[in-house]
């Protein structure tokens, strides 16, 4: 069970905060005895309320590139606090990441700032519809796109209307994609595309360069713009648009998350197609324009390309996925570990109702490495060799305990759900 003083926090959450907790940071799915509150990070580490210290495979659901804390990003954010932070308009920081990003990113000519990444995706539909002057939206299945009315995932508070003129098709699949372009017809204002498939619950699969190809395709033959949402994998898969890798150039990107290293801001980037559409839209924000974020964004970029953080984190995963693999294999487990290295899901072979995954990703938890049962993972370029060697000694102990309790484990009830899908 969770600790003391997160069973008082989750009593007195109860009282004042609806449901306890919301969102995606909500423990509700995890199993029982993840802590709902955490009183710091340090670099790969992440410490509860009651004290107890993990490996962090989460990274805060991806913001934690470089490490919690990371100094040099760290001291650009306070000495920008100290010089100005929300002010009457922007500094000149905003010029420069902007710069900074465009010169990055391949397909990007132009950036828009913002705070998080459903502003960006929401900015990129409205520049979309901007652009065409239609409203069709052709989306995947099962996607991320944010959690505003148009995208969130749960019905709650949402009405058709919200969710009219899209088109939904299956990952990957060319046929359901031409499908879903063909019912948008002659109204098909964007396809938003993940980089991967990344959905929670099943496995991630790669990019289909060819499903890739025929998105631009399809977007070019419509007059229709092709935005790739690099929310959560941007930073993680290439030091440009995650599609670059495939020669795919999207018209628009949207990123968040991790671009300062955890510091509030998310940003939209354009090609010059775009760039009068994106003018015209109305969107803006309060704290849009705070330079601390962006001088921590600057920071993150600058070692985003000069240092060897991608490899190191690539080999760092491939290290983790080799030796979980042999592990697994050898308790007589087939875990399936998919997506990039950098971002891991593991989901174990005929666990319909996860009660495997959740007993494995607690007897994880109770050796101090926070994993996920069911969403994908995120490394960190703070995690070391040790670090990564020590999460494949738990894994070892954490396998044997479910090679032990397997049979008596039962069905996992808040997950009753998967068992309807
Ligand atoms: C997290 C995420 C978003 C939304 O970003 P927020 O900052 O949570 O609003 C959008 N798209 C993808 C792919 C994401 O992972």
């Amino acid at each position: 069970m969770s600790g003391l003083v997160d069973k008082s926090l989750r009593a007195r959450a109860e009282a004042v905060i609806p449901g306890g907790m919301y969102g995606h940071q909500s423990v509700g799915l995890l199993p029982d005895d993840y802590p709902q509150f955490f009183s710091g990070g340090d670099g790969a580490h992440l410490t509860d309320a009651d004290g107890r210290r993990y490996l962090d495979l989460m990274c805060a659901y991806g913001p934690n590139l470089f490490g919690y804390g990371q100094p040099q990003i760290n001291a650009a954010y306070v000495r920008q606090l100290e010089i100005g932070d929300a002010l009457t308009g922007p500094t000149a920081l905003m010029v420069e990441l902007a710069e900074a990003m465009t010169a990055m990113v391949t397909h990007a000519d132009w950036a828009m700032f913002c705070k998080n990444g459903t502003d960006a995706t929401t900015m990129a539909m409205m520049t979309a519809r901007a652009h065409t002057g239609r409203k069709a939206l052709v989306l995947a299945k099962g996607a991320y796109h944010g959690a505003a009315p148009w995208c969130t995932p749960r019905p709650g508070g949402v009405v058709p209307s919200d969710r009219a003129h899209q088109h939904f098709c299956a990952y990957n699949d060319i046929a359901s994609l031409e499908a879903a372009v063909a019912q948008a017809g002659d109204d098909l204002a964007a396809i938003f595309a993940a980089p991967f498939r990344h959905d929670a619950f099943i496995d991630q699969a790669p990019p289909d360069p060819a499903y890739a190809r025929r998105a631009r395709e399809l977007a070019d033959q419509h007059g229709a713009l092709l935005v790739v949402d690099d929310v959560r994998a941007g930073l993680r898969v290439a030091r440009d648009c995650s599609w670059s890798v495939l020669g795919v150039q999207p018209d628009l990107s949207t990123w968040g998350k991790c671009i300062a290293n955890g510091h509030p801001i998310s940003a939209l980037l354009g090609n010059d197609k775009a760039r009068k559409a994106a003018a015209s839209i109305y969107v803006t924000g309060s704290f849009w324009y705070a330079g601390a974020a962006m001088a921590a964004g600057l920071e993150t970029l600058r070692l985003v390309r000069e240092t060897d953080y991608l490899e190191r984190l690539q080999g760092l995963g491939m290290r983790l996925r080799t030796g979980l693999h042999d592990r697994a294999a050898a308790a007589g487990f087939g875990l399936r570990q998919t997506g990039p290295e950098t971002m891991p899901l593991f989901l174990f072979d005929d666990d319909p109702d996860l009660r495997l995954g959740f007993a494995w990703s607690s007897a994880m938890l109770a050796r101090g490495v926070y994993v996920h049962p069911w969403h994908n993972m995120f490394l960190c370029a703070a995690m070391t060799q040790a670090d990564i060697d020590a999460a494949l000694n738990a894994a070892e102990a954490a396998f044997a305990d479910l090679k032990r309790d397997a049979g008596s484990l039962g069905p996992v009830e808040k997950l009753a759900f998967l068992a309807a899908r």
